[in-house]
């Protein structure tokens, strides 16, 4: 089936065989996909188990078993070879490894006639922005696209804009080519982009939408977001650029954070009864945001909660890679509707924009574990990449719990300030 994309050209990525996706995320693979594998007779001389041995069973009666790759004791996939790369890829070429190794780091989302692309920056080459530009990339997105957009991708409906709001799909893109304008204003941090979007959303989503439609409805959002504009005209005259996030914010926000910072893949889930008492434990310690932060991955150390509230500044040279990574999510439809939970799109943008203040909290966590005051590019590069691997993907980001901690935040009027107290420097 011939489908028409739209290539995020903002982005270049090429794969650099890190091995970091063979090792974060677990590959679930079909019937046919697991026949295949065991046809190709992997011995131990390729250095890999055998038979049953290269999956596991995860989901699904015994009569209807659903399967994953096998990950060895170290958490990578059985088969990634010494040299971070697939053995399945090496041995048998590219389209023989299961889909879903194929298709990561591109996301298909459907957007009316058209299907629109975005990428994962779990990667890190995608953070990075490293290797051959998406028009280079083109025909290979192409042949994976046949593979996995599904007949009749025209006939879905577009996401919700409000909760009480949905418009067609020409004017739900009139909505999102609006939020990609303002990303895309020149000469401003990220944090007012971000801020003047969220003031103008909400604006939105107190509107109706049965009377306003293509030209006008295209006026309408160049008049909110030039209200945006002169509201928010600079960091400084922001109403709540000093201002410490309230009590109940830190707590529902250190949750919120600390699920973006855990370890979420097969090889690093805790299981049984243990492993949710110790889960249950570690939230305590959040919500709480006293003594050490649980450390949830390796990367962390125990630091103390209150060292991750001091200013550790915002490195200007990550203004280009938050600025792409917003853009990139908008563009690619990546945080409403089938791709996000079916979550209307003022509440998904809500949602997708509080990853930035978590993720600099992650970062400083980072950069804490490393004994130092202050972040680099590094620190922030690798928290997007913790970070994004959940957005999306993580049952629990379109759980009632998890929404309900989006809108308590949005509706105390808190994300603003979270993304003001996050990016402060000594100085501030
Ligand atoms: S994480 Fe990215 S760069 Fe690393 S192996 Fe996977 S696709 Fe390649």
């Amino acid at each position: 089936m011939a489908v028409s994309l739209t290539l995020p050209t903002i982005q270049n990525w090429s794969c650099h065989n890190c091995g970091g996706c063979c090792r974060q995320h677990a590959i679930e693979i079909t019937a046919e996909e697991r026949q295949r594998i065991l046809s190709q007779a992997w011995t131990e001389q390729d250095g890999t188990p055998t038979g049953n041995a290269l999956f596991e069973w995860h989901a699904g009666p015994p009569w209807a078993k659903r399967y994953r790759l096998a990950h060895r004791d170290d958490g990578a996939c059985v088969f990634l070879n010494e040299q971070g790369l697939c053995r399945i890829h090496a041995k048998f070429g590219e389209s023989a490894k299961p889909l879903a190794c194929r298709v990561y780091p591109y996301a298909f989302h459907p957007a009316g006639k058209k299907v629109t692309v975005s990428l994962r920056f779990s990667c890190p080459s995608v953070v990075a922005n490293r290797g051959r530009t998406m028009s280079q990339n083109s025909d290979d997105i192409r042949q994976i696209a046949r593979a996995v957009v599904p007949d009749g991708f025209e006939k879905m409906p577009p996401p919700q804009i409000s909760v009480r709001e949905r418009v067609d799909w020409p004017d739900t893109l009139r909505f999102v080519d609006a939020i990609d304008a303002t990303l895309a204003t020149p000469c401003i941090p990220i944090s007012l982009k971000l801020q003047r979007t969220l003031f103008w959303l909400n604006l939105v989503d107190q509107a109706r939408f049965e009377k306003l439609s293509g030209t006008r409805l295209r006026e309408f959002l160049d008049l909110i977001r030039q209200a945006a504009d002169d509201e928010l005209p600079d960091v400084i005259h922001q109403p709540d650029a000093d201002a410490k996030p309230s009590a109940i914010a830190g707590v529902q926000f250190r949750l919120l954070a600390a699920q973006y910072a855990r370890k979420d893949t097969a090889a690093g889930r805790s299981s049984g009864w243990r492993g949710r008492w110790n889960l249950f434990r570690a939230a305590t310690r959040f919500a709480r945001g006293s003594g050490n932060v649980p450390a949830l991955q390796t990367s962390f150390r125990e630091v103390p909660f209150e060292t991750l509230e001091q200013p550790f500044g915002f490195p200007s040279e990550c203004e280009e890679l938050w600025t792409r990574y917003f853009r990139v999510k908008v563009q690619g439809l990546h945080f409403c509707g089938a791709a996000y939970y079916d979550i209307p799109l003022v509440e998904g943008f809500q949602s997708l924009s509080l990853i930035f203040p978590a993720t600099l909290w992650i970062a400083r966590w980072l950069a804490a574990s490393r004994d130092r005051k202050t972040l680099t590019p590094e620190d922030v590069a690798q928290a997007l990449s913790i970070a994004d691997h959940h957005h999306g993907y993580s049952p629990l980001f379109g759980t009632i719990g998890f929404r309900q901690r989006v809108r308590t935040l949005s509706q105390l009027g808190e994300i603003p300030k979270l993304i003001n107290w996050y990016t402060r420097t000594a100085t501030d």
